[in-house]
């Protein structure tokens, strides 16, 4: 090497290199730019099915509302006319209306129910609640049409069972309902049967199995793993024959998995269907739990017309009709009624009178019912407010609850439902209005003079359930006792006369409501006797096997009403 200087120099063409780098650069701004403008379509996206989400249940809620309003007015005329006709042509017409009525109302519900479980909306209301009673009201629902296709009914619940237990006692009575109006459509003979069983008991709670079995047509394995599924029919002959949404058992399912159990069926063609579910249950606390009034219709309407007949009620409500629904249910059983036409006339009303309990509607010109019942509680108002409103979402109910009201109605107003819901929410009657109504005897002026101990003599009186099922005091206790003397005692009498007339309907009837009276009061005798009667009639017992157990109910109460008649006589001695 001579030691000068070397140059080596390497040449290579970098245009495609950076040509690729421009284009991946331009690629890359390419594809910011398509996530960003993509995010942006989702998002507008995302904003339009909400909105549209939103406005369908804006929508659902006010055609809910609408429907019902006009369903309130046909509900509670027919509900009147029916109270005032003795024709019983028009009487049978009225029936129909009013059936007919019942029935539109479900399929409303239904649809509801649907749209809410969709939208994610449906909230189950956990209480504290008896599962008899549960059982036993949506089994008083299917009753009569059990009769009349001459089915035989079971019912069986697990004595493992506490007899109180936390949960939404309307959802699990409307998935038992829906199961046992299915049964009793479909089965033409034979016996429908319900059950109730613990299956577990975890952690977590109380794991129970409710199943409805029938005697029906029954089921093809193929058609069974559809019929959970909205909309979906298994037989469309026998829908057309049977009519129906094909909605129920969609219902059932999401309600049970709501809380936290199943759904499932077996069944075999010809060989019957058994419907069943599961949920989980809390145990309840017996000495809390709300476990509502055993009271039929008819016992309502007296007890309301008798202890509570000076109760002051405000009724606030802007629609005419509405009105004119309310009053006249009111003042049908007795009760005094003030009309406010809107919150703001009830917010002044109540600043110048003293109620018993207000019923409020929600929507109304001025001042709707929220706003009208802040303003009353601010003021001091303590009494009793109950929603009746046709809005029939959840979160309407807590909104009320939020603004201090005590309680919902739901419109249509069910004229028992109404009548339960006052019982339940009313003070108790002072001694003052215990005082017996004019038309009794003077011998019932002072039920307040009558000790535990006399009671304790009555035969068959379960003081400890009668008192505690009324939840109520002693005073009132015996006002009941009184109204059963005046309206019950001479059922024996009726019953076996409803039997020799061959009007095995009506003896049942009796006999069904004796039963629950009875029941209510803690006369257990007399509804065990009563209860016995009822399902020999309803069964079609031998003759003899009837009069037997009529004449031993005959006897029970004789024993007590004899008993209590002497009672009442004694201590109204001078
Ligand atoms: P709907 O009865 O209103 O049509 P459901 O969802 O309650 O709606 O029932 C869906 C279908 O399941 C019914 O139409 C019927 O075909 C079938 N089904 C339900 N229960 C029974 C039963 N107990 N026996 C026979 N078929 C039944």
């Amino acid at each position: 090497m001579d030691g000068a200087p070397h140059l080596v120099v390497f040449i290579a063409d970098l245009t495609e290199k950076y040509q690729a780098q421009a284009e991946l650069l331009q690629h890359r701004d390419h594809l910011e730019e398509l996530v960003a403008r993509r995010t942006i379509e989702l998002e507008q996206a995302r904003q339009t099915a909400e909105h549209a989400s939103q406005a369908k249940s804006i929508f659902l809620a006010n055609m809910s509302r609408e429907i019902r309003t006009p369903m309130n007015a046909i509900i509670g005329l027919t509900h009147l006319a029916e109270r005032n006709t003795s024709d019983s042509a028009q009487l049978t017409r009225l029936n129909k209306v009013s059936d007919a009525a019942h029935h539109l109302l479900a399929i409303i519900n239904q649809i509801l129910d649907i749209s809410k479980i969709e939208a994610g909306k449906l909230e189950l209301s956990p209480v504290d609640f008896s599962l008899r009673r549960v059982v036993d009201n949506a089994s008083s629902l299917i009753i009569d049409r059990l009769r009349s296709h001459g089915l035989a009914f079971n019912c069986t619940i697990d004595p493992a069972l506490p007899p109180v237990l936390h949960g939404d006692p309307l959802r699990l009575g409307q998935i038992l309902l829906n199961f046992l109006s299915n049964a009793v459509k479909f089965t033409e003979r034979g016996e429908i049967s319900v059950s109730v069983n613990l299956l577990r008991d975890t952690d977590a709670g109380l794991l129970l199995h409710f199943a409805v079995r029938d005697t029906g047509p029954g089921i093809d394995p193929e058609q069974q793993a559809r019929i959970f599924s909205p909309f979906e029919q298994a037989d469309s002959s026998a829908t057309r024959r049977f009519g129906g949404t094909g909605l129920g058992l969609a219902i059932a399912r999401r309600l049970a998995e709501m809380m936290g159990g199943e759904t499932g069926l077996t069944s075999n063609p010809d060989d019957g269907s058994t419907f069943w579910f599961t949920a989980l249950l809390g145990a309840g606390r017996s000495d809390t739990a709300d476990l509502g009034l055993p009271i039929t219709q008819d016992d309502a309407e007296r007890l309301l017309a008798t202890a509570y007949r000076s109760t002051h009620i405000l009724l606030v409500e802007d629609n005419a009709i509405n009105q004119e629904v309310a009053l006249e249910l009111l003042s049908a059983v007795g009760l005094q009624v003030s009309l406010a036409v809107n919150g703001e006339k009830a917010v002044i009303m109540c600043t110048e009178n003293t109620y018993d309990l207000i019923l409020m509607d929600m929507q109304m010109p001025i001042m709707d019912g929220l706003a009208a019942t802040r303003a009353i509680r601010a003021s001091g108002g303590k009494q009793p407010i109950l929603a009746m409103t046709a809005n029939a979402f959840g979160e309407d109910r807590q909104r009320c609850i939020e603004a201090g009201m005590n309680d919902h109605i739901a419109k249509p107003v069910d004229p028992h439902n109404l009548y339960a819901a006052l019982i339940k929410w009313l003070p108790t009657p002072s001694l003052f209005n215990l005082a017996a109504p004019a038309s009794t005897s003077s011998g019932l002026d002072r039920p307040t003079e009558i000790s535990q101990a006399t009671l304790d003599d009555i035969p068959g009186l379960d003081l400890q359930i009668g008192m505690k099922v009324l939840r109520i005091n002693h005073p009132l206790f015996i006002r009941l006792l009184q109204t059963f003397l005046a309206t019950h005692s001479n059922d024996s009498e009726a019953i076996a006369a409803a039997l020799n007339s061959g009007q095995a309907d009506e003896a049942e009837r009796l006999a069904h409501s004796l039963k629950g009276a009875s029941g209510t009061l803690g006369l257990l005798d007399i509804q065990e006797s009563a209860k016995a009667l009822e399902a020999a009639i309803r069964e079609s017992h031998p003759a003899t096997q009837i009069t037997d157990q009529q004449a031993l109910l005959a006897t029970q109460l004789e024993q007590t009403t004899h008993a209590l008649k002497q009672l009442f006589s004694t201590q109204s001695a001078p």
